[in-house]
């Protein structure tokens, strides 16, 4: 498995804990996981393909599709958050590369980006943070995005770019995995679907070219990825017991 935010290229997490506790043990992508929790005990049951999408401090996904979790060579079959949605790149993502979605919409690239947009439209820093009621270098996410419900007027366009960004993102899951249902997580998005994820819904007939399936805020809420453990542990998938350490080194 390849983490994007470790300074290291592998990180052999499961041989290590073999070695200690002598079970099975599956590592997955943390979303990854988390679309099987909403695969097993969320939305997404009774489904054969569905995608689940969490953002959060970073954008990342999952995808049953046909009824197989998907892994990909390195584990990194679903890294949406790395999926270019701007294909100009603005912004350079926390991975290296430029244009991710993750470089925008998440958390950590929020501020980062918004401050770029404000320069961009020529927002004085002063004006800036009198609507915020904060100095810009300590601004969150959070800070934003009360801003945007708050002053609709000054921060309209920003949050118009959030939302046309999003709805990119969204697209590009529907037209790779085709699924009947997307879940969406992730604290940034938990806490604001509706100014954040339910305007970009109503753009997907433009972008999408797959059917627009349902697109719903997880059930399980910020214990999505608990619940993926729990379910990894319960009913391991085909797929991951094809490759699981243990079965190679017992
Ligand atoms: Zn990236």
């Amino acid at each position: 498995m390849k983490p994007p935010h470790l300074p290291v290229e592998r990180a052999e997490i499961a041989r290590a804990l073999y070695r200690a506790f002598k079970t099975p043990i599956y590592v997955l992508n943390d979303c990854t996981a988390a679309c099987y929790g909403e695969a097993l005990f969320g939305a997404g049951r009774g489904l054969s393909d569905m995608a689940f999408v969490g953002i959060g401090t970073g954008i990342g996904g999952g995808a049953m599709v046909d009824g197989r979790l998907l892994l990909g060579r390195s584990g990194g079959a679903a890294e949406v958050g790395h999926m270019v949605v701007d294909a100009s790149g603005r912004m350079r993502c926390t991975c290296g590369a430029y244009g991710h979605w993750e470089a925008y919409c998440s958390g950590r690239g929020i501020p980062i980006f918004f401050k770029k947009w404000a320069d961009e439209v020529g927002l004085r820093k002063r004006e800036l943070e009198e609507a915020l009621g904060k100095d810009l270098s300590s601004i969150t996410a959070k800070d934003i995005l009360d801003a945007c419900r708050r002053d609709e007027a000054l921060f309209k366009g920003f949050l118009d770019e959030l939302v046309k960004l999003n709805a990119a993102g969204l697209a590009n899951i529907i037209n790779a995995f085709d699924p009947a249902l997307i879940s969406v997580g992730g604290s940034v998005a938990l806490e604001n679907f509706d100014i954040f994820i339910r305007p970009a819904i109503s753009l997907l007939p433009s972008y999408a070219f797959n059917e627009v399936p349902e697109i719903v805020q997880s059930p399980l809420g910020r214990d999505v990825g608990l619940y993926g453990a729990v379910a990894l542990a319960l009913s391991p998938p085909d797929v991951l017991i094809e490759r699981a350490l243990y079965a190679r080194t017992r």
